[in-house]
């Protein structure tokens, strides 16, 4: 097979997975968070434009048929123009410290860890695995089975869909870092850990995740004041490890 067999319409794929949430519009990290846009950036970083725009459009038409997570790996078969649909793998080594920060911060946000690791978490737990900034560092590798060699459309289309499904899901972020519901048992018998986060990071990542949603606000139209201050009040609130630390300091 050589590079143009892959340049023709894809061929359609029925019942395939959609990132509906995260291809809408033109942002290319709109609402993904933590591991998730994590993933996407990293494959945008290594991708031009108009691979990331026909990934994005992959994801958004439902091109991949199936995807698997387990621990350091993610592989899809996504379709594309040829009759053989595409083996897509990203890939990581997750660092001990990293899976054990996981388990750490699970720990320590969840009210009842023998209950297992829930397959929704609250925005608190949500907001405490970003903070934990799982693949800061990590390098990641992307390989697909079509000819085009590089970062290729067929994985920038995976990373939105595992985005969808690991940004949504602290069991999927728990699998991906191996972390089992045995691990948060095991782990039940020591003391509680201390906050995963200094409170210095936390804030300098808060102002981020300001800066940047003002900047979208800015793009959609101008806001109300009342919308800005909600969602600068949202953003700005401190998950509880943090909440704790902030409170700890206060009493000093
Ligand atoms: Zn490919």
């Amino acid at each position: 097979m050589s590079w143009w067999d892959d340049w023709g319409p894809a061929l359609p794929v029925e019942g395939g997975l959609v990132a509906s949430g995260l291809v809408r519009g033109t942002r290319i990290v709109t609402d993904a968070r933590g591991v998730g846009a994590e993933i996407i950036t990293r494959m945008v970083e290594r991708s031009n434009q108009g691979i990331v725009t026909r990934g994005r459009a992959y994801a958004r038409s439902g091109q991949t048929i199936s995807m698997t997570l387990e621990p350091g790996r993610i592989h899809a078969l996504v379709q594309g123009s040829s009759a053989q649909p595409y083996s897509v793998t990203i890939a990581c080594t997750v660092p001990p410290a990293h899976r054990q920060r996981l388990i750490d911060a699970f720990r320590h946000a969840l009210s009842n860890p023998a209950a297992g690791i829930p397959a929704r978490g609250s925005p608190a737990l949500r907001d405490e695995i970003d903070a934990c900034e799982l693949l800061s560092g990590v390098p990641i590798t992307a390989k697909c089975t079509c000819p085009y060699g590089a970062v290729c459309k067929h994985c920038v289309a995976l990373a939105y869909i595992a985005a969808d499904r690991l940004d949504g899901s602290p069991v999927a972020v728990a699998t991906f870092f191996g972390v089992r519901d045995e691990d948060l048992r095991d782990a039940l018998d020591g003391p509680i850990p201390d906050a995963p986060v200094e409170v210095e990071r936390f804030e300098k990542k808060q102002q981020a995740r300001l800066a940047r949603t003002l900047a979208r606000l800015d793009a959609s139209g101008a806001p109300t004041r009342d919308e800005l201050l909600q969602r600068a009040a949202r953003i700005l609130a401190p998950p509880p490890t943090v909440r704790s630390q902030l409170d700890l300091e206060a009493t000093e």
